[in-house]
């Protein structure tokens, strides 16, 4: 860059301070900025362009335009050039406007007589704010060096649009993070919850955008520089084992060392910007790549670029994941991502969580489940628009999040908290009750655990027992393999909390998205349908083994439920089952306890196994349907992937069908059989399982009360002549008709 752009760009940004620093309204700061700006660029013409709300502009101050069209002027999104700076994230840098393709007339601002344009997106880490604008009438491309000045001046006015410097009195707009704003995301866990955002990783802020040292700025990004290379250095070592996890880290190391990276922070710095600006400018222009690339691994390097810049900025600001800022006491957790063990340790103490990311299924989701607390996943840029301490709500039934509602929609909210804590009440009412259909027919309603923390649920809903105990948790959880009297002590106390009452423990089902942190991970092309589950066990007997003597130490005398998930063919249980028979001698040579009695189940997760010999089902104590994993393979449909995961219904007709033929078969042959996908705790999915012979389901304690509300309304004969009636008519599936046989029996 020439010396004399950096000087002008300098001093150009100098005066921008001070105009910051005085004592001015919003508005009149707008003013100012656009009046240096054009000024200090030769141009008639620099007007700022803000959005408005998601998808409208507003012309919010201009030096050269008709000052009446300041606050008239709008734009949608990709209209006219600016919105297709905005649109596009990119320059429009264009000699003659008029002819540019895209341009659109505005009589009202009197631009018609200027030719030149350069308009340069104003962006904040990748978001963008506004649109910056120059004008002339004189017909020019604008030089690389004037475009690159007039980025660096854009990049400090986001700052400052972040910072509220705008608002006041004659307010340009209000500030961006002062305005309500509603995300839509994916349901990941049922509930409603409304508190204050706390930011599991907390936005960096950069109060000092302008800097007018450059030497003193570029020694302190060098110093920081060489803070983050040695911190990834460690981070390597210590990631010795994993290699997916060295490959991120030696691309981080790589990204560290880049000249061109350092080279381009350096030119910024020398132009004007602080070193944390100077990191911000690049991480901004990198994620907007990010956003325009289509090649996946492009845009994986560009988003641990994006990391390693968060990590600069936390060493320059000195603002680490601690800001000292206090947790509210009523915390919504707003986060890109988070793992299964964060999100324990924040335990109960949330009330809701928002992740930008995330999947259904992931981890992260399995343990809210656990925990109960709504959760709603890919809420797109939550973690741009949410302040620490914002005001939120979380509509966990819908996947709606109210950022900083206003009073209506808030109350609105509120009406719904109400009507279902009514619920609640309702549902306490019967809590002793059994659910038992007007039929007469009685369904055991038990519920699914995984945590120690869940199993004072057993009283609070009255579950019968626990039809699912996912040990595979706690191993996840963990940072390295658990040890056997660990476990035994945990299992022990699982079984004390449950004070008698059934539980049936799932031995380790891991693989597929349950990848345990020190298991060396299988690069496998289809994970859910590879080396999961008791295939694991079975090919690496040694953690199943452990896990059996730890479940039998724990029953020490008690009776003990087991079962193995995954099982596709009867071979595989005899195995497993073989495993067990095993285990229990070598005890009793060891001289332990034996559990009173043991069961061991098999879960029926694929549809080969509903076709197992006759002797399968004569010779297993009982099945469990996974229905989360068996309705994935009925239909082909990953249970993980966002577009096809909703597209086949669990009360289709050709589903349910497969699942009376299960039920008669086990009827034949006198073999207990439950139901513990999620699907059983859905209350009008559990009415047909139970109309279609199911006599027990296992569910998420919070759905016990809803479900066995509506059995003790419905007459299941009914239900199944419903049923059978869509099947005759040739419905695709029995919803509409059975929602509209819930609905007399609520008027009735
Ligand atoms: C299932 O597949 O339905 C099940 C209960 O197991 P998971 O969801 O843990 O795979
Ligand atoms: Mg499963």
């Amino acid at each position: 860059m020439a010396e004399r752009t950096e000087t002008e760009s300098r001093k150009l940004l100098g005066r921008l301070r001070d105009a910051m620093a005085g004592d001015v309204a919003g508005q009149a700061r707008l003013d100012k900025i656009t009046h240096l700006i054009a000024n200090s660029m030769g141009c008639e013409v620099c007007s700022i362009y803000l959005f408005r709300d998601e998808d409208t502009l507003e012309l919010c101050a201009t030096e050269g335009l008709n000052k009446q069209a300041v606050h008239e002027t709008r734009m949608k999104l990709g209209e006219g050039l600016v919105g297709r700076v905005a649109k596009r994230k990119t320059v429009i840098n264009t000699p003659n406007a008029p002819q540019a393709p895209g341009f659109r007339f505005m009589p009202e601002t009197g631009e018609e007589i200027y030719s030149s344009f350069l308009g340069i997106p104003v962006q904040r880490i990748g978001e963008t704010l506004g649109v910056l604008v120059v004008q002339s009438k004189t017909a020019r491309e604008f030089s690389a060096d004037e475009v690159y000045a007039l980025e660096v001046v854009a990049m400090v006015l986001a700052e400052m649009t972040e910072l509220g410097a705008f608002v006041g009195e004659g307010a340009a707009m209000s500030a961006r993070h002062s305005q309500p704003v509603l995300l839509r995301g994916t349901v990941g866990q049922e509930g409603v919850a409304e508190g204050h955002v706390w930011l599991h990783e907390p936005r960096v802020v950069v109060s000092n955008p302008i800097a007018d040292d450059p030497v003193r700025e570029e020694e302190r990004l060098t110093h920081a520089v060489d803070q983050l290379r040695v911190s990834v250095d460690q981070m390597l070592s210590m990631a010795s084992g994993d290699k997916e996890q060295k490959q991120v880290f030696e691309a981080y190391r790589m990204f560290a060392n880049s000249k061109g990276w350092m080279r381009r922070m350096v030119e910024d710095i020398h132009s004007g910007l602080s070193a944390e600006a100077a990191v911000e400018k690049e991480q901004s222009l990198a994620r907007s790549r990010m956003g325009q690339s289509t090649d996946a691994y492009l845009r994986e390097r560009l988003s641990d670029l994006d990391d390693l810049s968060n990590r600069l900025l936390r060493i320059l600001t000195g603002q680490g994941a601690d800001t000292g800022a206090e947790m509210p006491s009523d915390p919504i957790l707003v986060a890109r991502n988070i793992g299964p063990a964060e999100l324990l340790e924040y335990g109960r103490k949330l009330k809701g969580i928002v992740l930008e990311g995330g999947s259904v299924g992931s981890h992260a989701a399995i343990v809210a489940r656990a925990l109960a607390i709504p959760l709603v996943v890919h809420a797109s840029k939550i973690t741009n628009d949410a302040l620490n301490g914002d005001y939120i709500m979380v509509d966990g039934e819908q996947g709606v999040v109210h950022l900083r509602p206003e009073d209506t929609v808030a109350s609105a909210f509120r009406d719904k908290i109400a009507m279902q804590a009514a619920a609640q009440e309702r549902y306490r009412s019967i809590l002793d009750l059994p659910a038992q259909a007007r039929c007469g027919a009685t369904i055991a309603l038990h519920m699914n655990a995984g945590l120690m923390a869940d199993l004072p649920s057993l009283v609070s809903s009255g579950a019968e027992g626990v039809g699912l105990f996912r040990t595979e948790l706690q191993f996840l959880v963990r940072s390295q393999m658990p040890r056997r009297s660990e476990l035994s002590a945990l299992y022990a106390r699982v079984l004390d909390a449950a004070g008698g009452k059934r539980v049936a423990f799932r031995t380790l089902d891991i693989g597929s998205d349950k990848v345990l942190p020190y298991m060396k991970p299988n690069d496998e092309p289809n994970p859910a349908m590879g080396w999961r589950a008791i295939r694991v066990g079975l090919d690496k007997p040694g953690v199943m083994r452990m896990q059996l003597q730890a479940l039998m130490r724990a029953a020490n005398g008690r009776p003990l439920t087991v079962m193995f998930p995954f099982v596709a063919q009867f071979e595989e249980y005899r195995a497993a089952r073989n495993e067990v028979d095993k285990t229990l001698a070598r005890e009793e040579r060891l001289g332990h306890v034996l559990p009173a009695s043991i069961e061991v189940g098999a879960m029926l997760e694929t549809p080969s196994l509903a076709f197992a010999p006759k002797k399968f089902f004569e010779e297993v104590d009982f099945l469990s349907i996974g229905g989360n994993d068996l309705k994935q393979f009925f239909f082909a449909a990953d249970r993980e992937n966002e577009r096809v995961r909703r597209r086949y219904d669990t009360l289709n007709v050709s589903f349910l069908s497969f699942l009376q033929n299960i039920v008669e078969r086990c009827r034949e042959t006198d073999t207990p059989v439950s139901f513990c996908g999620e699907d059983a705790g859905r209350p009008v999915e559990a009415l047909c399982f139970a109309a279609i012979g199911f006599r027990t389901l296992s569910m998420r304690p919070a759905s016990i009360g809803p479900v066995k509300s509506l059995l003790r309304r419905c007459n299941l004969d009914d239900v199944r002549d419903v049923i059978e009636a869509a099947r005759e008519r040739g419905e695709m599936s029995v919803r509409a008709d059975i929602m509209a046989y819930v609905k007399k029996q609520h008027q009735a």
